[in-house]
């Protein structure tokens, strides 16, 4: 397994993702199997575990927190949890009160099971709380020991320079992946001043972990051609999983699964993982499983890269593809009213 370091500690460079494990939005999932993969991801050598309160509004931190007990050695797991997300049955919202975060502080340790937080990330960025509160708060927490190193996820760069000019940022968590490349580009309003996400994470020594590596089941070499889902799943409601972008994406699966086999000899979801790993500034690439079987083509991404010419390629496959790209927009929380 390749490794990096988030603020001092070794981790692994592909990270489990427990959104699905939650058992909410991506279909049930029986506690037993996904108790099984998080101890499964560990056998693999991944050490770095990924979840968030909203996952199954609480059950993947509970499930997660199982798992370590299981274990029998939490130094073994780097937890990465979540904070900043309130739901009720009219939605998610954005929301980093300070009553809010403390309250999600200890039932995350609670469900965690756990003295500490290893890396304690602002889910998405509260636009009616100023951002330094936030961060001064999350400072607190670790002076208290609860947590270890602080990141936040859906920050853009003006975002994240708020947010370490009071107290130091360890990572972000954008969403990633070889068709959803926003973080690649300057946004809007800072495009003029301040540099890409990654970029800038890059120069500033800010670990990425990515999310949605996989595009959420798209590049995993499954999804094909006409497939359906169940509206309790999230695939439901993706607008690339909806005809006729549907057929553009799966055209650009079939293309690269074919380029992988043929220069590589490698699947498309080892491919789509790989070129995730091997974007400069990349830490973590995180991979969503639901059983430990679906953990088994990580050895598959290990050891080798892809060069230039074959970026250069995969860039046009995916050019000439998706003439109708559209982004993970649609997973962004409402805004608060209160
Ligand atoms: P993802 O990793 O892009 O895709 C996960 C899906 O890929 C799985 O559910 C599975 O689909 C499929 N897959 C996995 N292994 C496979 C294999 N061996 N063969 C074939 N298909 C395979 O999805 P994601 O959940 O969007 O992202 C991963 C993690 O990122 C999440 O779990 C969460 O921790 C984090 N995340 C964070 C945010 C944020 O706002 N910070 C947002 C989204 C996600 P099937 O279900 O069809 O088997």
């Amino acid at each position: 397994m390749e490794t990096t370091t988030i603020a001092g500690v070794k981790v692994s460079r592909i990270g489990l993702g427990t959104w699905a494990i939650g058992g909410l939005d991506w279909g049930t999932v029986p506690d037993d199997v996904a108790v099984a993969t998080c101890l499964g991801a560990l056998e693999r050598g991944i050490n770095l575990i990924d979840t968030a309160p909203i996952y199954g509004h609480g059950r993947s931190e509970e499930i997660v927190g199982r798992a370590i007990r299981a274990h029998g050695r939490r130094e073994d797991f780097f937890i990465a949890t979540k904070a900043g997300l309130e739901w009720n049955d009219r939605g998610v919202y954005a929301n980093s009160t300070a009553p809010l975060l403390q309250a999600e502080l200890e039932a995350s340790l609670r469900r965690l099971d756990t003295d500490f937080i290893d890396l304690y990330q602002v889910h998405w960025p509260d636009t009616r709380t100023p951002i330094a509160e936030t961060a001064a708060l999350l400072a607190g927490f670790q002076r208290q020991g609860k947590v270890r190193a602080l990141g936040v996820s859906n920050f853009r760069v003006a975002q994240m320079e708020e947010f370490r000019r009071v107290v130091p940022l360890a990572s972000n968590q954008p969403p990633y992946n070889l068709f959803e490349r926003q973080i690649d580009s300057a946004c809007g309003t800072e495009a003029a001043i301040l540099p890409p996400i990654r970029t800038w994470c890059a120069a500033n020594g800010i670990a990425v972990l990515t999310y949605s590596s996989l595009c959420r089941s798209l590049l995993g070499g499954r999804v094909h051609r006409g497939m359906t889902f169940d509206a309790d799943d999230i695939r439901s409601v993706d607008p690339k999983f909806q005809e006729p972008r549907f057929s553009q994406y799966i055209t650009a699966v079939e293309r690269l699964a074919a380029f992988a086999h043929e220069h590589y000899g490698k699947t498309v979801l080892e491919l789509a993982a790989r070129w995730v790993l091997d974007r400069p500034g990349v830490s973590v690439a995180l991979w969503g499983a639901k059983r430990p079987d679906q953990l088994d083509a990580v050895a598959g991404v290990m050891g080798w890269k892809l060069d230039a010419a074959a970026m250069a390629e995969i860039d046009r496959i995916v050019t000439e593809s998706v003439t109708d790209p559209v982004g993970p927009e649609y997973l962004t929380p409402m805004a608060r009213k209160d």
